[in-house]
């Protein structure tokens, strides 16, 4: 009997969450390694300390992630992911969709928290056609004019900035024609979009709600989970308007700890979901436990 191959990687990077009668996949693209550098507006020694104590990485690691939603007539995608945007180590979205069965052609909606590269690089290929031959792109207003703005182009003070506009405009135009740009109210049944603006101007959550279940796929509220639940005054480098982002995140994980409302966030540790609730410093993020019936 030949011996079984010790395990050299993790069972796939999928995990699923009942809304109702919505299905919500949770898909992990892989992982950034960072730097507390990227905190703007906190101590750097300080977030290292805090990771210490919580038994986290350092340098910090985040999480990239996208969901898939299973309504009753339609597969969305909720962000792409980095796709090819940042080496072998991200990307492995298309593999997991793979793996829960779903082809590109399947995906009916995809709906955009926002356009930075780490959530649009999967939804288009290296020739900058659209991975997803069916799909309608949904994202906010405001995020589809930003990206868009020559102004927006002209402002970008490095490569990597100008990159990553070029990139947004790339899977603008891979899904010109198939565009629906919203400010408020349903994209699809059950699926409704909230703004967060801050961390880019149109960045949005979106809610999603079937009877008397809701989740709130929040985004990039949360970057550094060991550091801004406890420390939501903390921002991102990555921020486009870090004076916007900071109330914005109060806002949202006040909502979230008074309603008790589930959340997912595309930066929180997979699997993702979970509650906020407040403590004496902040807020601390309570993980769903894992349990082997959907
Ligand atoms: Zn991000």
């Amino acid at each position: 009997m030949p011996k079984p191959h010790r395990p050299t990687v993790q069972a796939p990077g999928v995990h699923h969450f009942a809304v109702g009668d919505i299905l919500v996949t949770a898909l992990n693209d892989g992982m950034f390694e960072g730097s507390f550098g990227l905190l703007a507006a906190f101590d750097a020694p300080t977030a290292e300390r805090l990771h210490q104590e919580t038994f986290r990485a350092i340098p910090p690691k985040l999480a990239v992630n996208c969901f898939l939603l299973w309504t009753a007539d339609r597969l969305v995608l909720v962000d792409g992911g980095c796709g090819n945007a940042f080496g072998s180590q991200l990307g492995r979205m298309a593999g997991w969709l793979r793996a829960v069965g779903v082809a590109p052609a399947d995906i009916d909606t995809v709906l955009l928290t926002h356009m930075h590269a780490d959530h649009v690089g999967g939804l288009v290929d290296t020739a900058g056609a659209a991975v997803f031959p069916h799909a309608e792109l949904v994202l906010h207003e405001v995020e589809a004019a930003f990206w868009s703005d020559e102004a927006t182009l002209a402002g970008a003070a490095t490569e990597s900035e100008q990159s990553s506009i070029r990139r947004a405009r790339t899977t603008l135009a891979a899904y010109d024609g198939r565009t629906r740009r919203l400010t408020r109210g349903e994209a699809l049944a059950g699926v409704s979009i909230l703004p967060e603006p801050g961390h880019t101007p149109g960045h949005s959550g979106w809610l999603v709600s079937s009877g008397a279940a809701s989740l709130l796929i929040w985004g990039d509220i949360v970057h550094l989970p060991g550091v801004q639940f406890t420390h939501p005054e903390a921002g991102m480098t990555y921020d486009i308007d870090g004076a916007q982002a900071i109330p914005t995140r109060r806002r949202v994980l006040d909502m979230v700890a008074t309603d008790r409302l589930a959340v997912a966030g595309m930066h929180l540790d997979f699997p993702t979901f979970g509650h906020v609730v407040r403590q004496a410093e902040g807020y601390a993020f309570v993980p769903e436990v894992w349990r082997p019936d959907i």
